[in-house]
C-alpha cells in the first residue's frame, strides 16, 4: 500500500500517534482563562507522578534546550564552577551553554560511547568550589546510558553542589525518580520519550534549586526559575505557551499512566533487549559499552560496512525511516530508536524489513555472519 507517512524510528522527534496530533485541535483557550489554569494543574499532577517528584514540573515552551540555559543561569553563581562531563555530541554542546552564559566551566571529555561515572565526578569535585555538575542520562549521539543512580550517590555526598541532568532522550522511556536520586534540575523535550510533536520542554525543579536562583545573579528573563514559579502557583506560565501542545500533552499523561509507568519502562527494556538481539544476530557490534546501551536508541557499529542512506531509502519506500549515526559517528554507525509508544509489533516490523534489506541488497557482507 503507498503511503506518504513515514513511520519514525529515529531518536526525536519520535512517532506520534494520530490520537494525539488530534488532540492539538482542540478550540483554543486564553493562557489567563480558568480553562487554561485547570488544564495547566492537570498537567503538573500527573508530570509528578511521571517524573516521581513532589516539588514542581516547570513546562517551557522551547526545545530541550531552552532548559539547558535555564539550568546554566539560575543555578550556578558567578565565583562557582559547573562540572560539565562531555562523551558526546550533546554533553559538548550543553558544556558550552555554560560557557555562552558566562559560567566557570570544568569538563571531563571521555572517548564518545563511554558512560559516565561515579568515580570521575567524585575525584573531580573534591577539589572544591563547584556549584553544580551537569551531565547527560542518555547520550543521543552515542547511544551511551549512563548509571544515574550511582552519579547520584557520589553528588549527595557534596551537599551544595546541585545535580543537573539531562534526560531529554530518557525520561519517560526510562523510570527516573527524581526526589529520590535528589535530581535539582532534569530536562526533558517532548519529541523524545513522550511521543508528542515537538516544541515543549519538561522540567521538574527541586526546591534547593530555586533556593540558588535567589542568590544567583543574571538569569536572564524567559528562563527566571523565580518567574516561572510565581506563575505556576497560579497554574498559569509567564508568557503565551504552546496551549495546543498542551491539550496533546493532557492526552499523552492519561495515556501513559493508562498503559501503567512500569509497563511502559518495562516495554522500553524490551525493545532494547529485541533490537540489541538484532544487532548481534546480524553480524554488526553496539557502538557504547553493551552493559550500557541505551534503553531508548541502540547505536550499531557499521561493522558490515553497509551503505546506510540506501537501507534508509528501502526502509523509506515501506513507511519507514531510522537515523544515521550523529555528527562524526555518521556511516560508522547508525541509530535505531525504540522510545516513546511503539509497540513491539512495529518494532518486529523494522527490524524484519532491515534483515531483508541485508539479504537482497547485502549478501556480500552476510558473509560476516
Ligand atoms: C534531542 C536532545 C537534545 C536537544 O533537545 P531539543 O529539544 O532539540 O532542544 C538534548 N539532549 C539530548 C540528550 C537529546 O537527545
Amino acid at each position: 500500500m503507498p503511503t506518504d507517512h513515514v513511520r519514525l524510528f529515529i531518536p526525536g522527534p519520535s512517532e506520534v500517534r494520530a490520537e494525539l496530533r488530534q488532540a492539538q485541535a482542540k478550540p483554543m483557550i486564553g493562557h489567563r482563562s480558568a480553562a487554561f489554569s485547570d488544564l495547566f494543574a492537570r498537567i503538573q499532577k500527573k508530570l509528578r507522578q511521571v517524573f516521581y517528584t513532589n516539588s514542581r514540573v516547570y513546562v517551557s515552551t522551547s526545545s530541550g534546550t531552552g532548559v539547558w540555559d535555564a539550568a546554566s543561569r539560575n543555578c550556578i553563581r558567578p565565583d562557582k564552577k559547573v562540572l560539565h562531563v562531555i562523551n558526546g555530541s550533546f554533553s559538548e554542546r550543553w558544556a558550552y551553554t555554560s560557557q555562552a552564559n558566562g559560567k566557570q566551566v570544568v569538563a571531563i571529555d571521555l572517548e564518545w560511547g563511554k558512560a559516565v561515572r561515579g568515580e570521575m565526578i567524585r575525584e573531580t569535585l573534591q577539589s572544591g568550589g563547584f556549584d553544580a555538575v551537569a551531565f547527560v542520562h542518555n547520550e543521543t549521539s552515542t547511544g551511551a546510558m549512563s548509571p544515574l543512580e550511582e552519579i547520584a550517590e557520589v553528588v549527595k555526598e557534596f551537599p551544595d553542589v546541585l545535580l543537573l541532568v539531562d534526560a531529554v532522550s530518557s525520561a519517560a522511556g526510562v523510570k527516573i525518580e527524581v526526589d529520590r536520586l535528589g535530581i535539582d534540575v532534569l530536562v526533558t523535550s517532548s519529541q523524545k520519550c513522550f511521543a508528542l510533536p515537538p516544541g515543549l520542554a519538561l522540567a521538574p525543579v527541586s526546591d534547593r534549586a530555586l533556593e540558588r536562583a535567589k542568590v544567583v545573579p543574571y538569569r536572564g528573563y524567559y528562563f527566571d526559575f523565580l518567574a516561572l514559579e510565581e506563575s505556576l502557583l497560579k497554574n498559569q506560565t509567564p508568557t503565551t505557551p504552546a496551549i495546543s501542545l498542551m491539550f496533546a500533552l493532557d492526552q499523552e499523561l492519561d495515556d501513559m499512566l493508562a498503559e501503567g509507568l512500569d509497563a511502559r519502562f518495562a516495554r522500553h527494556i524490551e525493545l532494547a533487549r529485541l533490537t540489541q538481539q538484532w544487532v548481534r544476530d546480524n553480524g554488526f557490534e553496539l557502538f557504547p559499552e553493551p552493559e550500557f546501551s541505551s534503553y531508548t536508541v541502540t547505536t550499531v557499529r557499521n561493522t558490515r560496512g553497509i551503505d546506510i542512506a540506501a537501507l534508509n531509502q528501502y526502509l523509506k519506500a515501506r513507511g519507514m525511516q531510522i537515523s544515521n549515526g550523529y555528527g562524526k559517528l555518521k556511516d560508522k554507525t547508525f541509530r535505531i530508536a525504540h522510545m516513546g509508544d511503539v509497540t513491539r509489533a512495529e518494532m518486529e516490523e523494522l527490524l524484519g524489513c532491515m534483515t531483508a534489506y541485508l539479504e537482497e541488497k547485502a549478501p556480500s557482507a552476510a558473509a560476516a555472519k
